[in-house]
């Protein structure tokens, strides 16, 4: 019989319910769901109550004893522990910020739990830790405040006897030492103190703890799928069912409520196994541990977050075989190689067998909108070789999650560096537009394509939660073509990556899309590579993007920290100099060894400071102490470089201390045009450099007593009018109110505008101070308060005004705007300098250019390329770029008139109408206190020209950065060979095309040459030369390589060095075409 229970008397039909039944409401039993596992009033009678058997803390158990670091030192394991150690006990507290503590921990394990199944130590100091074994094996990081706590004793400890470990104790948190109670962006405070809360030995209780997982996710099964579906339905009876068995203290209530759990989550959760079932993977999750090289802690600091997180990780996957660790920066490999040997051989093993994934290609995760086109192509160079010669493979997917906007050449340097994918998801930041695609393909200007994929659950340090899972379909916006996506999980800097928690979340996840479903199937064990391969096929149908991905946010890096700004520059000019000069030197002399390792060594620490928190100006003051001595290192280095360069040269530097300064001769050159320029000797001598080559020969300026090439003289009252044989500028009360072409009788400034007028606005951004300006900004412009204006130099070849301007009580600058005699041939320009002493709290310094100059789009330098962006804010795209970075030259034209700004430091630009704007300074007080304050020199200069952008601003924008460098030319012997030699330039590129847009940027050594190489994966017999040209305005163009070295064979090859094809070579000459912006290096074997 079925169907109901037994008639009661007096009834003659059976009854289906024996009491009343109800429908209580979903909110309240969801609500009932969280409270059973996690801590809060019911800790005694829920869950937690049964996680652990027991747990001993103290003596005779566990004994510490500490050794306090002095300073801010950071010993290694061989100093810490041959010094004397003394007890200290839980509750004791270590400090100040940055200190280091070791401690010696002596455990004894009690016989009570011998036999139990898995026993921990438990460590929270609320700060950064390492376990290490008694004989100096890092083995895994520890991370305060709950977040990773937890390590397994092994059971060869089990045997009544003491076993010691040592712990070293940092005293930062995963995010440095922000205050407490404040903004993890706020300086730090440099006296914080950390209390060891627990140092216990427990006895987990595997059976709840696996429990708690399972509630945990099908809980959230229960609390976030719609509650119109029937398999929300389902989880949340069965969440019920599970509190309403569970018992207190009653171990076998605990198995069954497992046994009720799996008709959610399934049978297969204890174990990897659970991901060999089910359909085909929609989200492929991925470890990683997103490190930022600096930020909140200095360098020294990373390279322990790099053991700690990295070692917890080899850890993890010998537990959790299904994880998957992608893991990149060349540099914080090299860093666990040089500072943890044994560390690191565990990583390689780990990346032997397939779990740990060396990715991205590059030597950090560098800014892509500052560095030149040269430094992009060696964060490649670098970071493949070094994986290649380490790990015998390359990455085949560049990665940035982190990075604050990403130039277009982006995708053509990738493919140019064997890499055909990239993966970041940075503009799900973006707080004005929605970028509307997840899966895309990416376009350079050149035509070059990278496969690109943002993870839809926007963020790289996923918790691995349901709601991940969720995300990684809700806002998935490729799905017409392919639904599948990356999740990106493990705590990122300095928490160490994924944890065991979020393995056993996932298993659950993956286990509830066996059976009920609801959530997309997830994966583990899969690479990024798999992930992409399998996109592979469906690539000509994603979406495509031409062009820059413009972040909508973060605009204020390309001004903050203005000395690190300049110091990149000035290095990346200084590299290019030394390769150039030192590969001739190389060949001409058989003496002379190419520097490889200094060379090396150099791009190393410039690339370094290119990671994507320090070139920006997004670090702490630390981190800006710290580059600053790596970047005197870096010019130190390089002058060494130079000094024995001009010896092969037999030249010596004119402006050095113990050189007869009026003897200059020549020039030192590095531009591959012919230049002719004004170079001043001394105070009192000038004269014109004229030629092409790496010398070039200075003949006297003369002088036209009747005929001055170059005037100022004061009109009027504080009107000064400056002219020369091209330009008039008129300079009325510290401002230029007009610029006259004399020859193509064109005036420049707007009717009734002001321009090289420095103006300041209020920059209170809503957040991340060192880091955003918003538009608003614009609204809280104010005039200065301009002094007199005064003739600062009246010289036969140049003039020079100054005017003093107060910015405020505390700032003040000088302006100097200084017009030169114009050379026949040659464009005139104005240059503009300040001295600026800057103590300002949230303000913005910036310097106008009001041109008369009309069109809907300006031009800015990129690297490799220009990049036009609108002068208008038609729509909130357009009006998102109201503050845009430039290299060395921003431009409005007109299609046959137009005005450049030419820079040698700054990067952040702005046009909009008509009005030009360089941004010079900022003063945020997060996370830096002091950025910026105090005195900086800055030049640019305003470079009107006839026709529309072409390559006259290009050269003269080298030219601004890359000054011709006076020198006395006096050798003897083969130095004079050499240098007669380079007045005759061993390298040449001649442009084909009237447009001269090809530009020959670099030239070096084969890196693979015998004489070259420092060991790699090859060495190659032979010299070589390597030129790297780029096509600089956006046509195709044709060009011939010429050179005077006796060429044997050449090629194109790739930035790494690889050949891609031979080229023919006919009397010393290579023929070649690019295509528009494109970036070709070519080999010449000799
Ligand atoms: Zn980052």
């Amino acid at each position: 019989m079925g169907g109901g229970v037994a008639p009661e008397r007096g009834f003659s039909y059976p009854r289906f319910a024996d009491q009343p039944v109800g429908v209580p409401k979903t909110s309240i039993l969801k609500s009932r769901i969280e409270p059973f596992y996690k801590p809060g009033q019911y800790d005694k009678v829920n869950l937690l109550a049964n996680l652990y058997n027991a747990r001993y803390s103290g003596k005779p158990h566990v004994r510490l004893y500490v050794w306090d670091a002095p300073g801010q030192e950071r010993p290694t394991f061989e100093e810490a522990t041959s010094k004397n150690f003394k007890e200290t006990h839980v509750g004791a507290s270590f400090g100040p910020s940055w200190s280091t503590h070791w401690f010696k921990v002596i455990l004894t394990i009690p016989s009570d739990i011998a036999d139990d199944e898995l026993l921990e130590l438990q460590w929270d100091a609320n700060n950064e830790g390492m376990v290490w074994t008694a004989d100096g094996m890092p083995l895994q990081g520890l991370t305060g405040g709950g977040e990773r706590i937890e390590w397994v004793i092994p059971k060869s400890f089990r045997d009544g006897k003491e076993h010691t470990i040592y712990i070293e104790m940092a005293c930062n948190g995963m995010f440095g030492n922000a205050p407490g109670g404040k903004t993890i962006i706020a300086p730090p405070d440099p006296n914080k103190y950390f209390r060891l809360s627990k140092a216990d030995i427990v006895s987990v209780n595997v059976q709840a703890r696996m429990l708690l997982f399972d509630m945990w996710e099908l809980g959230d099964a229960a609390r976030e799928l719609p509650e119109n579906s029937a398999e929300q339905n389902h989880a949340l009876s069965v969440a019920m069912k599970i509190i309403n068995t569970f018992q207190v203290d009653n171990q076998q209530s605990i198995l069954k409520c497992r046994k009720i759990a799996q008709e959610i989550v399934g049978p297969d959760v204890d174990s990897h196994r659970v991901y060999e079932k089910g359909k085909d993977p929609v989200v492929f999750g991925v470890g990683n541990c997103h490190i930022d090289s600096c930020w909140l802690w200095p360098w020294d600091e990373t390279k322990r977050k790099v053991a700690r997180s990295w070692s917890s990780q080899c850890d993890l996957m010998d537990r959790y075989p299904e994880a998957t660790f992608a893991c990149s920066q060349a540099q914080q490999f090299k860093w666990l190689k040089q500072y943890y040997p044994a560390a690191y051989d565990r990583v390689r093993r780990k990346i032997e067998e397939g779990q740990f994934i060396p990715i991205g290609g590059s030597w950090v995760e560098h800014d892509t909108n500052m560095p030149s086109g040269e430094s992009l192509v060696r964060q490649f160079f670098y970071g493949q070789r070094f994986f290649e010669s380490e790990f015998g493979s390359r990455a085949r997917t560049f990665w940035l999650p982190d990075t604050f906007g990403y130039s277009s050449q982006i995708p053509q340097l990738c493919r140019l560096a064997g890499m055909d994918r990239f993966m970041t998801q940075k503009l799900s930041w973006n707080n004005i537009n929605n970028f509307p695609h997840t899966t895309f393909m990416w376009v350079s200007p050149d035509g070059s394509q990278v496969i690109c994929h943002m993870p839809p659950s926007e963020t790289y340090t996923a918790e691995a939660d349901f709601g991940d899972l969720k995300r990684s379909i809700s806002q998935h916006k490729t799905m017409q073509v392919d639904s599948s996506s990356l999740l990106l999980f493990g705590k990122g800097d300095g928490g160490g990556g994924p944890t065991w928690q979020q393995f056993e979340k996932l298993r659950r996840c993956a286990g509830i899309s066996n059976t009920i479903g609801g959530i997309p199937k997830v994966k583990l064990g899969y690479t990024v590579d798999d992930f992409f391969d399998r996109l592979a096929p469906k690539a000509a149908e994603f979406p495509t993007w031409y062009g820059e991905l413009y972040f909508e946010l973060h605009r204020g890096t390309y001004t903050t920290q203005a000395n690190n700004k300049y110091y990149n520059r000035k290095s990346e000019v200084m590299l290019r100099d030394i390769e150039q000069l030192a590969t001739i030197a190389s060949i001409k002399s058989k003496s002379y060894k190419y520097p490889t390792e200094e060379i090396d060594f150099m791009w190393e620490s410039v690339l370094l400071c290119q990671f994507h928190d320090c070139l920006p100006g997004s670090s702490i003051e630390m981190c800006y102490d710290d580059s600053d001595k790596l970047y005197g290192k870096v010019f130190e280095t390089g002058r060494k470089l130079l000094k024995e360069l001009y010896d092969v040269f037999g030249v010596s530097d004119a402006r050095s201390a113990d050189s007869d300064k009026s003897s200059a001769s020549a020039v030192l050159n590095t531009l591959p045009w012919h230049r002719k320029e004004l170079v001043e000797l001394s105070d009192v001598e000038v004269g014109v450099a004229c030629g092409d080559g790496q010398v070039l020969p200075i003949r006297a300026f003369r002088i036209q007593q009747d005929k001055p090439a170059v005037t100022v003289h004061e009109s009027s009252a504080e009107v000064f009018v400056l002219q020369n044989d091209q330009l008039r500028v008129v300079v009325k009360k510290g401002v230029i109110t007009s610029l006259y072409d004399r020859v193509n009788d064109r005036e420049i400034i707007e009717k009734g505008g002001e321009a090289n007028k420095f103006v300041i606005f209020d920059d209170i951004p809503l957040y991340w101070q060192a880091w955003d300006v918003e538009v608003y900004h614009l609204g809280t412009r104010r005039q200065l308060k301009y002094g007199k204006t005064k003739i600062h130099e009246h010289k036969p070849h140049k003039v020079t005004l100054v005017t003093d301007i107060t910015i405020s009580e505390n700032s003040s600058l000088k302006s100097y705007i200084t017009l030169s005699a114009s050379l026949d041939g040659q464009p005139s320009q104005v240059d503009c300098s300040a001295e600026v002493d800057w103590h300002e709290d949230c303000k913005f310094l910036k310097v106008e250019f009001p041109v008369d100059i009309v069109n809907t789009e300006a031009s800015y330098e990129t690297a490799y390329s220009i990049t036009r962006r609108p002068t208008h804010y038609n729509t909130s795209w357009d009006m998102a770029k109201f503050e845009v970075c430039c290299h060395k030259f921003a431009d409005l034209s007109e299609h046959n008139y137009g005005v450049s700004i030419l820079n040698d430091s700054k990067y952040g630009f702005a046009t909009a109408g008509k009005m030009m704007r360089l941004s010079l300074l900022r003063a945020p007080k997060a996370p830096d206190a002091h950025a910026d304050m105090g005195r900086h020199e800055m030049r640019w200069a305003i470079f009107p020209h006839k026709g529309s952008l072409g390559s006259t601003t290009v050269k003269a924008a080298y030219a601004f950065n890359n000054p011709l460098k006076p020198c006395v030319v006096g050798g003897s012997g083969s130095a004079v060979d050499i240098s007669s030699s380079l007045s005759r330039c061993p390298i040449k590129l001649i442009n084909q095309d009237d447009s001269e847009s090809l530009v020959l940027d670099t030239v070096k050594r084969g890196h693979d040459d015998e004489d070259v190489s420092t060991g790699g994966v090859r060495v190659s017999p032979g010299r070589s030369v390597i030129v790297r040209i780029y096509e600089s305005l956006g046509g195709h163009s044709r060009g011939t390589i010429q050179t005077s070295f006796n060429v044997k064979r050449a090629s194109k090859v790739n930035i790494l060095e690889d050949e891609l094809c031979e080229v023919a070579v006919k009397d010393s000459k290579i023929p070649i075409k690019l295509r528009p912006f494109e970036v070709a290096t070519f080999k010449l074997e000799l």
